[in-house]
């Protein structure tokens, strides 16, 4: 999303730039994940580009949450209304990049042996584009097939009749078990810690709904750009103005409307008031609760750890009505965990369950894990890696002193992995461009984040952090990945900015007007 989009602007300013893509073609996130039941959770009328008119003309979104196919000939279908191909270059893993301060240039080499010199690099690696793998013993011993989500194949996978696990309930399990429960001969799902989540409630986007749609798009994006998530739900305040009757009954409509109605139209309280978000949590309990046949299955799919709205909240499609089946059998893993895996499955402290197909659905390296594969040497050969090693430093989640003429979009702690993730690639592909231009038009040759406007944008992350509850969460929002070394729980990093992305967009306006304060041009 943030490359295509990138490498337009580029283009459109008239400056020789080219688009490096690691995979054999462009869509990332929507080319990588193939898994079935993958789709949008944002309304996809605010989830696509808003940049050109025509486009917005052209384009038909068949359904409210559109599905991966589709999001991925919509990029094709972008990349070639612009003519974009033409600027990028499949197969073009980017292994390292060198700093030279003396010819004020990055130099880059490919995983395929290819080298390129470089001004500036603007990176659009993605937030959730590394995955990982958990590390149990025997687990190369498996004989069935196994991937996870991110690499399920191209080629169609066989479920009809095959015995199926699911490791992993964050959004993409979710996604994936509703998908598959009734098509496979059996699944069984393994759970460590259940996530709260609520109905999508997708539908189709007729011809006419989609006139109405074009008609008011101006009115959706300015209300994209006026909310704090970047959707159309805007969040109130007053929890404790009502009853808890009239609660619930807003509860009670927010859960049947579609989307994050529940999460972002919701009282402003349940993310900072403790009290608050236990009440609110304890209506999503008894949600569950009513969907879910056996009492001792639901409870397990209640999460007990964290409150309602405190980690990402994955949508739901028929999840919790997926464990109603006969088929489809929940292991918690806090009681019975996996031991090891063997050739014909998996072992847990209580049974092996013998599988045909294990499905690794254990989430990624969020944020800094795109930034970590790629080795990063800047000023003096200082490693990002290194200097990243206990969460990011970033100045406006665009720069990071030490590293001139790198600029990242949707970067850590900017407001894109807090946000509609397109919403706040605009703002930064566009911003980032403006800064292009403007060290171009002034013949600026070197841009350079200053140590101390970033210690302030880094103090500022963390007090907007701070005010949330879900500071304590374990979650990619803190930077918690349980297979990823430093990053287990209780070692929080400060990944994302959390002030909104009016106030984030703000701020990132002020700086530019004010000739780029914070920032060395020279
Ligand atoms: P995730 O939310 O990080 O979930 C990973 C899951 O794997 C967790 O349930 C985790 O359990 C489990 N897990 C990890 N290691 C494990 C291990 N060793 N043993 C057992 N379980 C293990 O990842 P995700 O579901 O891929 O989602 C990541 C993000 O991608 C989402 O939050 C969202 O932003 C985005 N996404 C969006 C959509 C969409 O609808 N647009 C769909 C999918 C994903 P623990 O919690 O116990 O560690």
């Amino acid at each position: 999303m943030s490359g295509i989009y990138q490498i337009k602007r580029l283009a459109d300013l008239g400056v020789d730039a080219v688009l490096f893509e690691g995979e054999d073609d462009l869509g990332g996130t929507w080319y990588r994940n193939r898994y079935p039941g993958c789709r949008f959770d944002s309304e996809s009328y605010t989830y696509g580009y808003s940049f050109s008119k025509e486009l917005l003309e052209e384009w038909h979104w068949k359904e409210r949450f559109s599905s991966q196919p589709e999001n991925l000939r919509y990029l094709n279908y972008v990349a070639d209304r612009f003519d974009l191909r033409r600027h990028m270059r499949f197969g073009a893993r980017v292994e390292r990049m060198d700093w030279d301060d003396a010819a004020r240039r990055w130099n880059l080499r490919f995983a395929n042996g290819g080298s390129h010199s470089a001004r500036f690099v603007v990176t659009s690696l993605g937030p959730l584009s590394a995955p990982t793998m958990p590390s149990y013993e025997g687990m190369d011993e498996f004989e069935g097939e196994a991937f996870h989500t991110f690499f399920w194949p191209k080629e169609p996978v066989a479920l009809q009749g095959r015995r199926v696990g699911v490791i992993g309930t964050g959004a993409t399990g979710i996604q994936v078990i509703a998908e598959i429960a009734d098509k496979v001969a059996e699944l069984k799902v393994f759970q460590r810690r259940p996530n709260w989540s609520t109905p999508l409630n997708n539908s189709t986007i007729s011809e006419a709904e989609m006139d109405e749609i074009r008609d008011r798009y101006e009115e959706i994006f300015a209300n994209c750009a006026a909310s704090p998530g970047g959707f159309e739900h805007v969040p109130r305040w007053g929890f404790w103005d009502r009853t808890a009757d009239e609660r619930r009954a807003l509860w009670d409509e927010l859960y049947s409307q579609s989307g994050f109605a529940i999460l972002a139209a919701n009282f402003a309280e349940i993310f900072f008031d403790e009290v608050a978000n236990r009440e609110v949590s304890e209506y999503i309990a008894d949600r569950i609760r009513g969907r879910v046949d056996d009492p001792a299955v639901a409870e397990k799919l209640i999460p007990l750890d964290h409150g309602f709205g405190l980690q990402r909240l994955p949508l739901e499609t028929d999840y919790f009505e997926a464990y109603n089946l006969p088929n489809v059998e929940l292991i918690d893993l806090r009681e019975t965990p996996i031991e090891r895996f063997t050739p014909a499955g998996i072992q847990t402290s209580g049974t092996h369950y013998d599988l045909d197909l294990i499905v690794y659905a254990t989430g990624f390296d969020a944020i800094t894990g795109a930034y970590d594969r790629v080795q990063i040497h800047g000023v003096d050969g200082t490693s990002l890696s290194e200097q990243w090693r206990d969460g990011p430093s970033t100045y406006i989640g665009v720069l990071s002193h030490g590293f001139p003429n790198l600029l990242m979009v949707a970067g850590p702690q900017s407001v894109s992995g807090s946000t509609n993730f397109p919403r706040a690639i605009e703002t930064g592909v566009e911003w980032v461009t403006d800064l292009v231009a403007y060290a171009l038009d002034h013949g600026y040759s070197r841009i350079e984040a200053d140590a101390e406007a970033e210690q302030d944008w880094v103090a500022e992350v963390i007090r907007a952090h701070e005010r949330m509850l879900f500071r304590r969460s374990k979650g990619w929002f803190t930077g918690y990945n349980s297979n990823v070394a430093g990053h287990e729980e209780g070692r929080v990093r400060y990944q994302a900015y959390f002030g909104g992305a009016p106030r984030y967009r703000a701020k990132i306006d002020a700086i530019a007007a004010d000739d780029y304060r914070g920032i060395t041009l020279e």
